[in-house]
């Protein structure tokens, strides 16, 4: 960071106010020009405020050299991060540098049938994570609202049975401890600058499935990371699961850039959700293929045993054949691409 002192400050004025950045945790290189000094911030300046920087009375002005993105910015940590879990069939299954995350399975659990049918289904493709929604976060206060606590519970009987890690969204964190056995736990869109319950979440050793808000710039998904991992827990997944524009053809704007935009900016894996990008299930397999080509970590697909009676985003659901079909083709993206779909088995 670079701070352009008001011309003329006199030098006792500027060391008093280098002394108190410096109690902020930064070393302060001086340049001193004939009416004006700069001083140049360097190390951490996470403990400085810019805001409070730019209003002081002393300050022409301030430039950021770098992003006030730290722990979860590729310059300090160039290698990409993987993701790693262990399911209940003792297998690793692991997300980033270098492995696809395929997350599969209902928008929301809805009955144990339904949520154990689907679970072998989509094991049986090649998922690697069973996704189901048990608190869903819906825009009216009518429509069909999660099963809650029996929904987990018998998220975790699907768990139990095929060997899959799971995966759900967390809203509230009261929950927290009914999410003890869920692997990875979902921030969704809507909570994604839910800071309080980001600074809860960074308190906890499981895996963060942080999905970018409906109208959040890059930045913004990336500061809310950043939350997580200033807090302790770094071990985030990123989602691109589009965005609000002017179009409406689709349900939201699949931000393809971001893929790359993130990958650049961050170590953190990112992965794509191309059913709440589209909302429709027939666009969802296309999608999923751009989305690996252009270097996503994975894909969460919500997969249905029959969609035209789902409770809950039935339009974007692929059956578990169209699943299958998918799975068979991002195989041999991933082929191609010298990456692996696969696990270590212990
Ligand atoms: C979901 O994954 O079920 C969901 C609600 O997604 P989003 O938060 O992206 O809308
Ligand atoms: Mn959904």
């Amino acid at each position: 960071m670079i701070i352009a002192m008001k011309r003329g400050t006199v030098k006792e004025k500027i060391q008093q106010f280098a002394a108190y950045l410096e109690q902020r945790g930064v070393k302060i290189h001086f340049s001193e020009g004939a009416s004006q000094t700069v001083l140049g911030l360097v190390g951490d300046t996470t403990g400085v405020d810019e805001e409070a920087l730019r209003a002081h009375h002393l300050v022409e002005k301030v430039i950021r050299v770098q992003e006030p993105y730290k722990r979860v910015n590729r310059l300090f940590h160039p290698e990409d991060t993987r993701i790693d879990t262990i399911g209940p069939d003792g297998e690793i299954r692991h997300i980033g540098a270098g492995y696809l995350g395929i997350i599969a399975g209902p928008c929301s659990v809805e009955s144990r049938e339904q949520i154990v049918t689907v679970a072998a289904e989509v094991k049986q493709a090649g998922a690697g994570f069973l996704r189901g929604g048990a608190f869903k976060p819906r825009t009216s206060p009518y429509s069909f609202q999660g099963l809650g606590n029996e929904g987990l519970t018998l998220l975790l009987e699907a768990k139990k049975e095929t060997g899959l890690p799971i995966v759900s969204e967390l809203m509230d964190i009261h929950h927290l401890d009914a999410f003890n056995e869920v692997d990875i736990i979902q921030i969704g869109a809507r909570n994604m600058q839910n800071f309080t319950l980001l600074k809860e979440l960074s308190l906890c050793r499981k895996p963060i499935l942080l999905k970018r808000g409906l109208a959040s710039t890059i930045k913004e998904l990336l500061m809310a990371a950043e939350y997580l991992a200033a807090g302790g827990n770094g071990r985030i997944i990123l989602c691109e699961r589009g965005i609000r524009t002017f179009e409406n053809y689709t349900r939201n704007t699949l931000d393809l850039a971001a893929i790359p935009a993130l990958k650049k900016e961050s170590h953190l894996p990112v992965i794509v959700d191309p059913s709440h990008a589209t909302g429709l299930s027939w666009m969802v397999p296309t999608l999923a293929k751009a989305a690996v080509a252009a270097g996503a970590d994975g894909i969460m697909v919500e997969v249905h045993n029959n969609p035209e009676t789902a409770l809950c985003d039935g339009e974007q659901s692929l059956t578990p054949k169209e699943f299958g079909d998918l799975m068979e083709i991002l195989q041999k993206y991933a082929a191609i691409e010298m990456r692996s779909i696969g696990t270590d088995k212990l």
